[in-house]
């Protein structure tokens, strides 16, 4: 298994070294704005080493949304950093899977995700894999429930689009953790990366708040089962710094032996 954490963009290497990580995450942008990615100083070192390493898209991004102000340039900043994100040789660009707005159809967002696929393809396709994270919160969402996920599934599996697989996100959602790589495959036909981080919040709380394993509301054995049947790299994107996401990763890698 290879697993490691969400760390700062400063110094990923020196970050995934502290956590005896074999996978890194970090963003090239404020997660928060619309600012385009700049060159990474480490992007060589990054696309040379043996850490496997992704990027996080800003939480901004919402390409589903019928709000043309927000789905244009998302669909822009998605370009923009899949095309950034092969610079440090990413292996995938996670991004979150967008909602529409109340009142608004969701099959008209599920379709905005396709032509966002189709508008990449004509220009030779995303720089790097770009894989939709599941979600937590909202009532008209593409990838919290999996209901929903199979139609978005439906609209754009003929893009090789990938997935990524939160376990907070999913027990926030309303999904159960147990057997939920095979009702994902079963969608998808495929899990890219996980998330493993347990939720300080009640399942089906719809609120994306992040924990160590174990101090949170899910039981830990959950995710470790989940992390081995999907056999997928793993992130954890979980607090307490160096300390937290080292005793995060150990745990999945106790389990796993
Ligand atoms: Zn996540």
């Amino acid at each position: 298994m290879r697993i490691g954490a969400h760390v700062d963009a400063t110094d990923p290497l020196g970050a995934a070294a502290a956590r005896d990580a074999e996978t890194v995450q970090f963003f090239l942008a404020d997660p928060q704005g619309w600012k385009a990615p700049q060159p990474h100083p480490d992007a060589d070192r990054l696309r040379g080493s043996d850490i496997d390493v992704y990027v996080h898209a800003p939480y901004v991004i919402n390409v589903a949304t019928l709000n043309n102000r927000i789905r244009i340039p998302s669909r822009k900043l998605l370009v923009t950093h899949a095309t950034a994100a092969a610079t440090v040789g990413a292996k995938g660009l996670i991004v979150h899977g967008g909602h529409v707005n109340a009142g608004d159809d969701l099959a008209v967002g599920i379709d905005n995700w396709r032509k966002t696929f189709a508008y990449a393809a004509k220009s030779g396709g995303f720089a790097t894999p770009v894989l939709i994270e599941n979600t937590a919160g909202g009532d008209n969402a593409c990838a919290r429930r999996f209901d929903n996920l199979a139609r978005l599934w439906d609209a754009v599996g003929e893009f090789d689009v990938g997935f990524c697989l939160d376990t907070c996100h999913a027990h926030a959602g309303g999904e159960d953790l147990l057997d939920i790589v095979d009702r994902v495959k079963a969608i998808t036909g495929r899990i890219d990366l996980i998330h493993a981080n347990d939720s300080k919040d009640a399942f089906g709380s719809g609120r994306d708040r992040h924990d160590n394993l174990g101090n949170g509301k899910i039981d830990p054995e959950l995710v470790v089962a989940a992390v081995r049947a999907s056999g997928a790299p793993v992130v954890v994107e979980t607090p307490g710094g160096v300390d937290g996401q080292r005793a995060d990763i150990a745990l999945l890698r106790g389990a796993g032996r």
